[in-house]
């Protein structure tokens, strides 16, 4: 028996296990007794969330965070790792050799194109679930002919450990920011790199377009004139005196040594345009490579050969004005490295009309951005479940080689699309659902029957089982059970099953829940509208509570509170004609002044409840109570539940610092100063741990906490988010909130949040097979032991990640399996376990692994990795830590996985290519690199909204979504091409909508049509467009009525209701929207993503030499 089972012995939520009923779990941090934690010692540290200020232990020794001893050492160049590199990206000054009319003898290669082509290409996802070849594209393109000098490799190579004093020269002056040398020349159309035809066989005979920066793609307006791109080309100028030392010829000593096996070839014989497309082999499923132009919305057409290899050929025309010597350039082609759009764009074309069928193990799913339907035929919805990987590494070893996290970003009440099938409800009767005797783990398909029928082999643990007589049937010919197709559990990856007493608290079935709403009505909630607002809002709301299936009325009693510094109690029973108020003014100790009458049925209090909201708004109208209390809010919602013996949910209405005389009082600790510091990581932690007890007894009473703030100034998010994040809950934030420009978003969340699908009392637990198991947790829950995560609530859009560990080889045979189990109360009180399941493929090969990874599913791990690191260790520690991290899953594949080539070329996985500008958008995220205009409370706030998103979320979220609107056909429903987040893709002649998840922006250029402006803004010029616009006008006209839609259509995708900014071209908020380009530079010092590609590429070479 292997650890696996033995550690999984316990059963979650099985009928005998003393700990869990009644959830009389023992001290915090200690596991229930009879759990397994012997065997997850090692792992027994990292908690979510804040109960643990030490830093996760004992997991990823390799990834810590606090971590120094990591193979690559940046000790060099992090203390000032942005300007350095940036610095050294820069081309050289136009003063350099004027291009050559072609090519053929000029050393300096254009190898920056290149560098990204020859990845394994294959990253196309195959559309079917066979494993793709790969292909001999993999091998990168060789720099064959002998000192392909310049260029992009001695680019990357002013990182690299200087070998000689002259590149220690070269190194100190790239740093300065001047360019280097032989680039200045625009390398000749035609150079092969020496890739001589014999090394490679050319994909076609055919010549290739040009890959470099033609004409912008439709929709792409490559920069507009000069003054509407101010700052993007944003290294400062070389000082001119410098400038002349550079300008040399190629200086071949400076880059890698020439690859062994492939001969210098004299000149560069390639043909005119061979050069991108011969590096590229065949590549399977993956339409149009890289580089090739058509792919990157390169137009077709063959801009004139001297221009393809020229980085002045990238539009950017304010460089006409400056002085010759002093004009930055990039030496990368930015149309030539791996873009996001392509590869959504890609996807979607390729898999966005056939159905995902999930009946192959193994399978890589479409991407989070393509539109497609899930066939459930055995295995969970990527709805539910998306791994990092689809193929996992056999052993141990393996895994760590690669550095690439194994991880699953599991939503288990994920909402569907009202064409697919929600998950079917099983009732296998008085005896429960049919389990494995040793590990627990659920009925399943993969489970097989043997003797008959009348027995089960698990395929989690092996242990064979008898079948239940009531659950007995007979076998087909292929050891199949004839009711097969007629069980869900048999045949689907996602299913519910009916739990029976056993598995309820205290061995009864629970009540229905409860919603308390909890008015903070101080001297601000009340001045500003908002406690009118609520009110009014209530009482057409709470018609809307969440219900289960076709039931007439919801099930959910509701309950009252205001307070400022005291508490106020509403009796709103239906027996009532008026209302009742209880004031609690002790809130040292805090009870519950009635019971009878405080949670009531809406429709029966109807009367009564509307009164009362009638009423609060005038009983308040003139206080002058300035101060609140906090944690005795949550405690009376905590006792009323207890009291009425039912789980539920605190919706609080909070305006600020709890400074009042009360438990959990709170001071002003807000520090800037810290930033930057090794104190930093005070600022993401609570400052007492009174709300981590708070939220431990709200757990045990599955009282779930979400909290909508309001605050003007600083009321220490990170304190008061504790009870909200460890109970499941959900954070809201309207920062000076405005009744006139902020009401709509705070009512549309509201009213999405209080009708949602909930579970409550929720405890999850996911199994796997032999071999790897669970090791860590991230997202908004509790955790009393190793494996179980619970939840007071838990809703439709929560998002639980879970890292996975080998403790035992895996077999490609069998592969790995995982079964997610979620037991919850619905919100008509009916106990339930909800099973997903998921098998992957198991490899010997990194290649396979490296072919079937998901990248948006690792960014999204990867940022919350990094956002819990910034709880115990310095930003920057972090931030190191993730770079190595990728520069060690990417060098992994390089030295693994690619064709042997010159260490000049970066080579990415195909599956992988967007890592790093993704990367480079955690890095540069609020969270772990904040600009001035970002607080401590925005900090706080999205590390911890991070943390529960899904992996389209966090996808749009870094990598914001860019729409030119003036492109949009307003005559059909589909939204505009998306464009790059650069400014160089801007025009002034457009407006562009922007959406991150939380805010959508629409940047007016200051160039646009007129009648444009009008006809969205009903203004007629541009500076009459008012930028405190919340909304867009409702004008009746085509454009106006598209750009509606689309921010509806926007809107109805993303959990919560986004804030709609309007920006002017040079105007002061564009700073604001600028942060968001995430490709260019950030005015925090966040690198551009050139510049972060050829740092990491830097660090690369670093761990291969
Ligand atoms: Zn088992």
């Amino acid at each position: 028996m292997s650890v696996n089972q033995q550690a999984h012995t316990g059963p979650p939520y099985g009928q005998p296990q003393p700990g869990y009923q009644g959830y009389q779990q023992p001290a915090y941090g200690q596991s229930l007794p009879g759990a397994p934690q012997a065997q997850y010692g090692a792992y027994n540290g990292p908690m979510p969330g804040y109960q643990q200020p030490a830093p996760p232990q004992g997991y990823f020794p390799s990834l810590g965070f606090p971590s120094k001893g990591s193979p690559v050492s940046l000790n060099s160049d992090t203390s000032s790792l942005a300007p350095n590199f940036i610095g050294s990206l820069r081309a050289p000054p136009t003063s350099g050799a004027p291009p050559p009319a072609s090519g053929a003898s000029h050393p300096s290669g254009p190898l920056a194109y290149n560098q990204f082509e020859h990845g394994d290409v294959q990253n196309g996802i195959p559309a079917s679930a066979a494993p793709v070849q790969r292909p001999p594209a993999s091998q990168p393109f060789l720099p064959g002919s002998a000192p392909t000098p310049v260029s992009q490799i001695s680019t990357f190579q002013q990182y690299g450990p200087p070998p000689a004093s002259v590149q220690q020269l070269r190194n100190h002056m790239a740093g300065m920011t001047i360019g280097s040398t032989a680039a200045s020349a625009p390398p000749p159309a035609g150079l092969g790199y020496g890739v001589g035809p014999s090394s490679y066989p050319p994909t076609t005979g055919a010549p290739r377009p040009p890959a470099m920066p033609g004409p912008p793609l439709p929709g792409q307006t490559v920069a507009g004139p000069p003054s509407s791109q101010p700052n993007h080309v944003s290294s400062p100028p070389p000082p001119s005196t410098m400038a002349g030392l550079h300008p040399g010829p190629p200086m071949s000593g400076l880059h890698g040594p020439p690859p062994p096996t492939h001969p210098p070839q004299p000149g560069y014989p390639m043909q005119q345009n061979g050069s991108f497309g011969q590096i590229r082999g065949p590549q399977p499923n993956y339409g149009g490579a890289y580089p090739g132009a058509p792919n990157y919305g390169s137009p077709p057409g063959p801009p004139p050969p001297p221009k393809r290899l020229d980085p002045d050929s990238i539009p950017s025309p304010q460089l006409n004005e400056l002085p010759p010597q002093q004009k930055p350039r990039h030496r990368i082609d930015p149309d030539a490295i791996p873009s996001p759009i392509q590869v959504i764009e890609d996807d979607r074309n390729n898999r966005g009309s056939e159905p995902f069928v999930t009946g192959v193990r193994g399978q890589v799913p479409p991407l989070v951005t393509t539109n497609f339907l899930v066939k459930d035929q055995g295995n969970a919805s990527p709805r539910y479940i998306r791994c990092t990987s689809y193929n996992i590494p056999c052993t141990s070893d393996m895994a760590k080689q690669s550095q690439v996290p194994l991880a699953a970003v599991i939503k288990p009440l994920a909402t569907l699309p009202p064409e697919e099938t929600l998950p079917y409800l099983v009732d296998h009767g008085e005896s429960g659902p049919v389990r494995c005797n040793r590990c627990k783990a659920y009925m399943c398909p993969f489970m097989q029957f043997i003797e008959g029928g009348r027995r089960f082999q698990c395929c989690f643990c092996s242990c064979v089982t008898e079948v239940p007589p009531h659950y007995f049937q007979h076998l087909d010919h292929t050891g199949k059970r004839v009711d097969f197709y007629d069980r869900p559990e048999l045949s689907l990856g996602s299913y519910e099953f009916l739990a029976t007493v056993d598995y309820c608290k205290n061995n009864k079935f629970p009540s229905p829940p409860a919603f308390i709403f909890m008015i903070d009505v101080s001297y601000n909630a009340v001045k500003s509208g908002l406690v009118r607002l609520i009110c009014e809002e209530l009482k057409s709301l709470l018609d809307y509570l969440p219900r289960e299936g076709n039931m007439e009325e919801s099930a959910i009693r509701v309950g009252f509170v205001t307070y400022n510094k005291v508490l106020h109690f509403y009796n709103v029973k239906s027996s009532l004609a008026q209302p009742q108020m209880m004031v609690v003014s002790d809130v040292a100790d805090m009870f519950v002044p009635l019971l009878d009458g405080f949670l009531v049925n809406v429709n029966e209090s109807r009367t009564v409840i509307a009164s009362l909201l009638d009423q609060i708004p005038e009983m308040f109208a003139d206080t002058r109570e300035t101060e609140t209390v906090f944690a005795p809010v949550i405690q009376a919602g905590l006792e009323a539940l207890k009291a009425a013996e039912c789980a539920g949910k605190l919706f609080i209405f909070h305006t600020s610092l709890p400074i009042a005389e009360a438990p959990g009082k709170l001071k002003n600790r807000d520090d800037r100063k810290l930033i930057n510091t090794d104190k930093e990581k005070t600022l993401f932690q609570p400052q007492t741990s009174f709300y981590n007890n708070l939220a431990k007894d709200c757990v045990a009473q599955g009282c779930c906490v979400d909290l909508f703030l309001f605050p003007n100034q600083y009321l220490d998010v990170a304190t008061l988010g504790v009870v909200p994040y460890q109970t499941g809950g959900s954070i809201f934030k309207y920062a000076y909130f405005q009744l006139e420009t902020d009401q709509y978003r705070f009512l549309n969340d509201l009213r999405r949040d209080v009708q949602k699908d909930v579970g409550f009392d929720a405890v999850m637990r996911v199994r796997t097979s032999t071999g790897i198991r669970a090791t860590d947790f991230f997202g908004a829950f509790y955790m009393s032991n190793t494996t179980d995560v619970e939840m007071a609530g838990l809703d439709c859009d929560k998002t639980i990640t879970v890292e996975f560990k080998h403790d035992d080889k895996l077999s490609e045979d069998s592969g790995a399996l995982l079964q997610c189990a979620l037991l919850y109360t619905s919100c008509a009180g009916q106990r339930r376990l909800r099973i997903h399941n998921l098998s992957l493929n198991c490899c010997t090969q990194l290649a396979d692994l490296y072919r079937n990874c998901e990248t948006d599913t690792l960014i999204n791990y990867l940022a919350k990795y990094a956002y819990r690191g910034v709880l115990s260790s310095p930003v920057k520690t972090v931030r190191d830590a993730l770079i190595n991290q990728c520069a060690q899953i990417l060098a992994c594949y390089r030295k693994n996985c690619a064709s042997p080539s010159s260490a000049g070329q970066l080579i990415l996985p195909e599956c992988m290519k967007l890592l790093p500008v993704y990367l480079n958008c955690v890095l540069k995220s609020d969270v772990l690199q904040p600009g001035p205009e970002v607080t401590t409370d925005d900090r706080a706030y999205i590390r911890q909204l991070v943390t529960s998103m899904d992996v389209a979320e966090t996808n749009v979220f870094f990598y914001p979504r860019l729409l030119p609107l003036t492109k949009a056909d307003v005559d059909s429903d589909s939204l505009p091409a998306a464009i790059r987040n650069s400014e160089e893709r801007l025009s002034k002649g457009d407006i562009y909508l922007l959406e991150n998840g939380l805010n959508i922006f629409v940047w007016v250029g200051v160039s646009v049509q007129q009648s444009l402006i009008q006809n969205l803004f009903g203004v007629s010029s541009f500076s009459q467009i008012s930028n405190a616009l919340s909304t867009l006008p409702v004008l009746e006209n085509p454009f106006s009525k598209k750009v509606r839609s689309i921010v509806d259509m926007l809107q109805g995708q993303r959990s919560r209701y986004m804030k709609l900014i309007v920006v002017k071209q040079e105007d002061k908020l564009e700073m604001l929207f600028k942060h968001f380009l995430v490709e260019d530079k950030s005015l925090t010092g966040g690198a551009s993503y050139v510049d972060f590609l050829c740092h990491m590429h830097k660090e690369i070479r670093q761990l291969l030499s």
